[in-house]
């Protein structure tokens, strides 16, 4: 089921590169990419190469702290790399009510227009 913790995911072929992305980061444990339907002039998705039943936030354990810091840590890494200075917005979607649609956890990075508050 697509909500299995071990179901493969769209994710885990663009992390393979069997699916190609447009790559801005990676490191051993994180890899990041160009969202393919942008919702800012930079939307990217940072996300861990190894989903270790991570599907979404709601799924956290103590054992995802490490990679749950690097994700954020790696998001501001990017930020600047991406010359978001005057600011950006990240974004975790969780569930079905969260709009969430892909089930291996990501962090949406999002900037280079003013974004809005509430988001609705
Ligand atoms: P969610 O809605 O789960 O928070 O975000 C999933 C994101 O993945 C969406 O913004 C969607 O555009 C993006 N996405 C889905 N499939 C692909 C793909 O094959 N390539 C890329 N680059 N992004 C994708």
């Amino acid at each position: 089921a697509p909500s299995d913790a071990d179901a493969p995911t769209i994710f885990d072929k663009i992390i393979n590169k069997e699916i190609p992305s447009n790559v801005v980061y990676e490191d051993d444990k994180v890899f990041a990419f160009r969202d393919i339907n942008p919702q800012a002039p930079t939307h990217i998705l940072i996300i861990p190469k190894v989903k270790d039943g991570l599907t979404g936030l709601s799924k956290a354990e103590e054992r995802h702290f490490e990679i749950l810091g690097r994700l954020l840590y790696t998001a501001k890494l990017i930020a600047k790399q991406e010359g978001l200075d005057d600011g950006f917005r990240v974004v975790i979607n969780d569930g079905p009510k969260g709009c969430q649609s892909v089930y291996h956890i990501h962090v949406h990075l999002l900037g280079g227009r003013q974004m809005n508050w509430p988001p609705g």
